[in-house]
């Protein structure tokens, strides 16, 4: 038998271990149908806003427990796997607590990380973003300020969204827990084109309760390019999907 050194060995393990779990479970079930997505950027990328250590945990642990969870809800449901995780989503009043709370956990943190991009790198609203911005909310800064509160009080965990609506008009919302504007259960349903995480887990290390601090902040990480193309999709465009 040939000996690996332990640390190559431990290396293999850690890279290997979703492909080494799916290849010995490919007899008895399906690969899991959901993965966790890199993020666009190093750990330590968004330090003008976030910390590595939260980014690493927020991303590594969290995330990856949705994508675990989901994909166990689903495995007990067969009725379930295969769709598209937006359709699920959209008809989230019927579905299984831990496929609406685990489903929505995954498509609103794969979201959440192509929203951010290093400061510096975030570019610019588009003519046509900056336009609806002016036309729905007044001005840039009143807009900034009603997603701002919108985060600020969200009563416990969720989430601060920029969607387009039905009618073709942005508008501010928020939702609970994982929740999104996507699921039929939403009080405001639309297409979110930016959304942030006001969970606690998303910024307790450097900010402890001051979420406004942390609102303030992230507002030099947004990934403005991303949300005017997400703008561009959700107006005149395709459907936008959960990345782009
Ligand atoms: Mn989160």
């Amino acid at each position: 038998m040939t000996h690996l050194p332990m640390n190559v060995f431990a290396s293999i393990l850690i890279a290997g271990t979703a492909v080494l779990t799916s290849r010995a479970d490919a007899a008895e079930t399906p690969a899991p149908a959901f993965s966790l997505p890199a993020l666009p950027y190093a750990y330590d990328a968004l330090e003008a806003a976030i910390d590595e250590q939260t980014l690493r945990i927020h991303h590594g642990r969290h995330h990856q427990g949705y994508v675990d969870n989901l994909n166990k809800a689903l495995a007990a449901d067969p009725e379930l796997r295969g769709q598209s995780l937006e359709s699920l989503l959209a008809r989230a009043s019927s579905l299984p607590a831990a496929v609406r709370n685990n489903g929505g956990g995954h498509w609103n943190h794969d979201f959440f990380w192509a929203s951010m991009a290093p400061a510096g790198g975030t570019g610019f609203p588009s003519a046509a973003l900056e336009a609806a911005i002016d036309r729905d909310f007044g001005s840039m800064d009143a807009f900034r300020s009603a997603f701002r509160t919108a985060g600020l009080t969200r009563f416990g965990s969720g989430w601060s969204w920029l969607i387009v609506d039905p009618e073709g008009r942005l508008r501010v919302t928020s939702t609970p827990n994982q929740d999104n504007p996507l699921m039929d259960v939403a009080e405001v349903r639309g297409t979110p084109i930016l959304g942030n995480d006001v969970w606690e887990h998303a910024y307790y290390l450097r900010y402890q309760n001051r979420r406004g601090d942390y609102l303030d902040a992230w507002w030099q990480v947004v990934n403005w390019s991303v949300v005017s193309e997400r703008f561009a999709a959700a107006t005149h465009g395709p459907p936008a999907g959960p990345k782009r």
